[in-house]
């Protein structure tokens, strides 16, 4: 059996990534091949991705492609490109979600969680509250956090100042939030084994083939059965909980970031920022221990210092 699907550029290089360690060299004009389960899987820099081998089926419902919407091989495809629609029933499927919090405050970390609510738990997360988690306090974002570590999957990467600032040299913030995301969520994968998520939804911050572009020179790529979605914290319980997980553990480190301060750190970048960040300066503090330095309030402090 061999058939043809035309898929989009993101989902094709998460084809690619996904068959990594199955991989033998292409054919010409094609981006991969791998042989997996007796069946033989190219990609074509086209978008279009062909399927050969005995029982093609488990392979195709790996990717939501149906063997009734391919096409077969040699006439040229007539199908739309694969949408990366999300399965049925979404919100009630067993999902690993991951979200950030921290890229927008100058002070603080950079904190990705990734959370795995399986279907069982659904009702239970969704009943904590946590789905507007933009307009909870921060007591009730504690509350929540505290509740859901009790029974809730999930591993956080946290990038206090320091490590922050000494990454960025080397990336860009995106690019920086994707090797997070894509960190907590392996993870998660390896915490939660030999269970597996129906699907994987990450809040979405970059084009997925922008995020997989940045995960390229990565040994670990998660990548199946993965959807982006923006707001995606009302698509899926675990992405709330995710964020909410993020809040509660860059909340604790403003804590103590304050604490080593010796003044209050607020969250954001305005200008009231500006003049903390010059009284530490005055002090002679090392900014680079409280703050992310690309931001511009770095000069704009630097200016106020030496006023
Ligand atoms: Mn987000």
């Amino acid at each position: 059996m061999q058939q043809v699907f035309t898929v989009s550029e993101a989902r094709l290089q998460e084809m690619k990534n996904s068959y990594q360690t199955s991989s033998v060299n292409p054919p010409a004009g094609a981006v991969f091949r791998a042989h997996k389960n007796g069946v033989t899987i190219t990609g074509y820099r086209s978008g279009k991705v062909m399927f050969q081998g005995g029982d093609i089926a488990k392979e195709l419902t790996r990717w939501h492609l149906s063997s009734t919407t391919g096409s077969t091989s040699g006439k040229k495809s007539k199908q739309p490109t694969n949408s990366l629609s999300l399965p049925a029933n979404f919100a009630s499927l067993s999902v690993a979600g991951s979200d950030e919090v921290g890229t927008g405050s100058y002070f603080g970390p950079l904190t990705v969680a990734a959370t795995y609510v399986d279907a069982t738990n659904v009702d239970r997360v969704t009943a904590l509250g946590i789905q507007d988690s933009k307009k909870l306090t921060d007591p009730q974002i504690i509350k929540m956090a505290k509740e859901l570590l009790t029974f809730i999957p999930y591993h956080v990467v946290n990038l206090m100042p320091p490590r922050y600032n000494e990454l960025m040299k080397r990336y860009n913030q995106a690019e920086l939030k994707a090797l997070c995301h894509n960190l907590a969520l392996q993870k998660l994968l390896t915490k939660i084994e030999p269970q597996k998520p129906d699907a994987i939804l990450v809040d979405q911050f970059v084009a997925p083939n922008t995020y997989f572009r940045y995960l390229k020179k990565q040994q670990m790529v998660v990548s199946e059965n993965i959807f982006f979605r923006v707001r995606a914290e009302q698509i899926h319980v675990s992405v709330a909980a995710a964020s909410i997980i993020a809040r509660y553990v860059s909340l604790k480190a403003m804590d103590e970031l304050t604490a080593e301060a010796g003044m209050t750190l607020p969250i954001g970048a305005n200008s009231a920022i500006d003049q903390i960040a010059a009284k530490l300066i005055r002090q002679g503090q090392d900014l680079g221990q409280y703050a992310k330095l690309h931001f511009q309030n770095t000069q704009k402090a630097e200016k106020i210092a030496n006023e």
